[in-house]
């Protein structure tokens, strides 16, 4: 009988949504316990949140010092203990999680299932290869604890339940290394909605030109309360900061709806929003192949159509 451990994700006191998203791929292994482990140095209002999720059966903090910052070094040891008894270990596969599910793996000397697809069994998964282009069955063996990170595009967000499962305080008797230590944190604030999770996202490519360009592309985005994307081009050119970067070697992202402006669909930025519900393309030449995957497209310069979004939207 499967009995799964999911490693919620959180930052600043809050449960990062990922963590739903694991919960939705824990439920469809089934089985008789989903449990929730928040490491934190005061984990309780996470923890809180966590409860909350639907078809959670248990929430399990762990408080200390060194987990004020999510470390991949201290953390791992911790979940590999905290996970004996466990048939499955499942985490995002954000950038935390890619981090820490592999140490996790290590630790407990299996080999990770990672990026998560669909669930076939208990034990056999499927996930993405080549950038997307090929779906490869994974199967696990049945007598070792599967390791795996969950795509978060694949899946959608648990709901909150009616009630909150119990939470309950765990001591894991381990001494942690101390070779890694936080030093700083540093990440750009921004008042627009987060990338990966956003309903709604507009990006710009190489055709929007350059950095002070980009400006038409947030006065949209602010428009539709979007989260704003890049292609690597745009990125490398300098026009926007590298966390922006959606594709293969960025964010994979699945909003309701993605508004492509001069991107023109390289295979490695299509990876990155192959399940974004509805994708809006402009593009000034026709025959750029993200007309071929685009719900809507539209041809023409991005500098006119733009403003005409906009008059549009009032
Ligand atoms: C290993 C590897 C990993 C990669 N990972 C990623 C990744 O994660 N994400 C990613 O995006 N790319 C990635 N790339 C790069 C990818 O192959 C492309 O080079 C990149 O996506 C191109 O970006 P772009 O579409 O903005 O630029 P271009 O391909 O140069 O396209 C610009 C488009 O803008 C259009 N345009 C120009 N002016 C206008 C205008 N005024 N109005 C309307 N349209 C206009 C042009 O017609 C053109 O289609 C990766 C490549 C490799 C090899």
């Amino acid at each position: 009988m499967s009995k799964i451990l999911v490693i919620a994700e959180h930052l600043d006191g809050k449960l990062n949504s990922a963590t739903a998203r694991v919960v939705s791929a824990a439920a469809a292994v089934g089985g008789d316990a989903i449990d929730v482990l928040v490491l934190g140095d005061a984990p309780d209002a996470i923890a809180a949140e966590a409860a909350k999720i639907e078809g959670v059966s248990r929430v399990l903090t762990v408080t200390r010092a060194e987990n004020a910052h999510m470390l991949a070094a201290t953390a791992a040891p911790q979940i590999a203990k905290a996970a004996e008894g466990y048939s499955h270990v499942f985490g995002p596969s954000t950038t935390t999680g890619k981090d820490l599910m592999p140490r996790v793996a290590a630790l407990l000397g299996v080999a990770q299932v990672s990026d998560v697809m669909t669930v076939e069994s208990s034990h056999v998964f499927t996930r993405p290869i080549y950038a997307g282009n090929a779906i490869v069955t994974v199967e696990a063996p049945t007598d070792h604890t599967v390791v795996a990170t969950i795509r978060s595009a694949s899946w959608k967000a648990a709901d909150n339940g009616d009630s909150a499962a119990p939470v309950e305080a765990l001591t894991l008797d381990i001494e942690l290394p101390a070779h890694t230590r936080f030093v700083e944190l540093k990440q750009d604030k921004s008042d627009r909605p987060d990338l990966q999770s956003a309903p709604r996202v507009v990006s710009g490519g190489r055709g929007v030109g350059s950095k002070e360009n980009f400006d038409i592309i947030y006065k949209l985005a602010d428009k539709l309360n979007a989260a704003v994307g890049a292609s690597r081009a745009a990125v490398d050119a300098g026009y926007v900061p590298n966390d922006m970067q959606v594709g293969q070697t960025g964010k994979i992202i699945a909003p309701e709806l993605y508004m492509a402006f001069g991107i023109s669909g390289a295979i490695q930025h299509l990876t990155g929003i192959k399940d974004a519900g509805t994708i809006v393309a402009i593009n000034k030449d026709a025959d750029a192949p993200i007309f071929e995957i685009a719900d809507i497209g539209l041809v023409g310069d991005l500098f006119k159509i733009i403003p005409e979004i906009e008059a549009a939207l009032g």
